[in-house]
């Protein structure tokens, strides 16, 4: 039998409704049970593929290529389990379908209206997930009380009504303000927002209280009196210092017995936590501390990179030791000499990215790195930018760049000697995927798991101990593999290849500390317990480099 898990989250967005839910399912999957992680996003985009990292953090890819909001990431690092394409949905995914029913004449002329045509579309995505795991932790985007989630909360009211009791649960994550002027910790606004989950019909069974200092029991009390939630489902969950002490964390305050016993689980599992506990004391007892600078476009915001910030804290706890980014925007290079802000950092990374915005401070660092040989990594955008910076300063291609820079209606001017061009066609899992240069934006992109060559006895090949990989996927445009040869003759190798020896995966530099360029991205497949072998062997080379000084 599936349970469902249900994660709401009430007073102000931003609560780590994510995070919990990502922490319970480790939990959960410590006490032997299978998971599944999925979202209901509240906003009207059909994905967030086209949204503006600005807005709303990275756009994580799942293996089968779908473009998801960044929680997902944090479900996969939590539980390793490869989220899927329909582990997560919005509203406006959802009208959408409803619409395209109607105008199919699937609802043989009936009024279309939110309740039932809505929610059972919501049921409908709710119920697929049905055998699939054990538990099934469902979490709601947004706060309660948001117009937009309606639906979603109307969905999930009606399916535990419409399951056996005993099949479903609610978790409702909350805040707990400290109030400086009384020195008190304020429950109001949990009662609140728990009344608003009642006026919807929906109870909670499990609060988790987030707040910055620890709860105390007498706070814990009144919240259980007030919520009508048992004071053992009343779970303090202070600020941490990483979100991987979360798990253990959270197991410590009870998270996972109060929600098995929610279940009416008896006797209760205890869970295995050795893998969280050894990441929380690599997090407690680094050995030293490297300072990365990660040179890209959206440097003013975290979540625009997360995959990659925690990729590279991933690759600190595989060397034991702490990772600092430097988030410098790439523009800065553009005027200024990139040395006056590489200033004490140990590796330079350039992230993935779109448009032209900051793409020559890109080249000006990579051209530093490979010249001053500084540990590099670039991914995806940064790989090519890696190859046009080569192709320009090794080969002597003055005017080498990527068509993507090239404006629209100015591809005759050949201005630019594209290195990087717009793949039309390729290959996935033996049948050909074709698109035209013009198509619509969203869903143009060569997305998802795609294998890749390596060359026996190169650097990538000794990293990752194999020659065959898979590795995620998310872009428009591709290296042209006519630069291969000129290239290898000045140590700049493909080391990876597509199956089919068209497309340039991975290029590395032969007499070079560390200058790897990826045309995928590996740090969305980086685990705390599990880091990614290419993130874990940077992090060395930049320990290396940060003893030479
Ligand atoms: N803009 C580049 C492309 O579409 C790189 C994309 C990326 O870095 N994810 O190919």
């Amino acid at each position: 039998m599936t349970r469902f898990v249900f994660v709401t989250g009430g007073v102000v967005s931003s609560l780590g409704k994510g995070l919990t839910a990502a922490a319970l399912g480790a939990l959960l999957q410590a006490c032997g049970y299978s998971v599944r992680l999925r979202k209901l996003d509240p906003y009207l985009n059909v994905d967030p593929g086209t949204m503006s990292p600005y807005e709303h953090g990275e756009v994580f890819v799942t293996e089968d290529g779908a473009e998801t909001d960044l929680d997902i990431g944090h479900y996969e690092r939590f539980t390793g389990v490869s989220a899927r394409r329909n582990d997560s949905t919005s509203s406006g995914r959802i009208y959408s379908a409803v619409l395209e029913k109607e105008r199919e004449g699937r609802y043989l002329g009936q009024t279309i209206q939110v309740i039932p045509h809505v929610t059972n579309e919501i049921k409908d995505f709710l119920a697929e997930a049905d055998g699939s795991a054990d538990f099934v932790l469902c979490e709601i985007g947004g706060t309660i009380g948001d117009i937009e989630g309606l639906p979603f909360y109307e969905a999930i009211r009606q399916f535990t009504l419409e399951r056996p009791q005993g099949q479903c649960a609610l978790v409702h994550v909350t805040l707990v303000p400290y109030l400086e002027s009384c020195r008190e910790l304020k429950t109001k606004p949990t009662q609140h927002s728990v009344k608003e989950l009642r006026s919807i019909g929906l109870a909670p069974d499990v609060l988790v209280c987030r707040s910055n200092l620890e709860l105390p029991e007498r706070e814990r009390q009144k919240i259980a009196l007030f919520c009508n939630v048992h004071q053992d489902s009343v779970i303090s969950a202070p600020n941490l210092e990483s979100i991987y002490l979360a798990p253990v964390a959270l197991h410590r305050r009870g998270l996972d017995r109060a929600v098995l016993q929610s279940f009416g689980i008896d006797p209760l599992p205890l869970p295995e936590l050795s893998k969280w506990r050894t990441v929380v004391k690599r997090i407690a007892n680094p050995e030293g501390r490297i300072r990365v600078a990660v040179v890209g476009k959206y440097t003013g915001l975290d979540d625009a990179y997360k995959s990659i910030a925690e990729a590279l804290t991933h690759g600190g706890l595989a060397n034991r030791v702490s990772v600092e980014v430097r988030w410098i925007p790439a523009e800065n290079f553009e005027s200024e000499d990139p040395r006056i802000h590489l200033e004490g950092c140990h590796a330079i990374l350039i992230p993935g990215g779109f448009g032209e915005r900051g793409s020559e401070g890109k080249v000006r660092a990579a051209e530093f790195a490979r010249t001053e040989k500084v540990p590099f990594f670039g991914i995806c955008l940064g790989m090519q930018m890696a190859v046009i910076e080569a192709v320009r300063n090794l080969l002597g291609v003055a005017n080498a760049g990527s068509e993507e820079f090239i404006p629209k209606g100015e591809e005759h001017l050949d201005q630019i000697e594209p290195v990087v061009f717009y793949l039309e066609e390729w290959i996935r899992k033996g049948s050909l995927e074709v698109r035209c240069k013009d198509g619509a934006k969203g869903a143009t992109m060569r997305l998802g798991a795609y294998p890749a060559t390596l060359q026996e006895g190169s650097k990538v090949a000794s990293i990752y101990c194999c020659t065959t990989i898979s590795e995620r996927h998310r872009h428009r445009y591709e290296i042209d593999v006519r630069y291969r040869d000129r290239l290898a003759q000045h140590g700049v190798v493909f080391s990876g290849m597509s199956p089919d020896d068209v497309l340039p995966e991975i290029l590395e530099i032969v007499d070079h500390p560390w200058f790897i360029g990826v045309q995928f991205h590996p740090e969305l497949k980086s685990r705390p317990y599990d880091p990614h072998p290419l993130f874990a062997d940077f992090v060395r080379a930049a320990i290396n480099y940060s003893r030479l000084f």
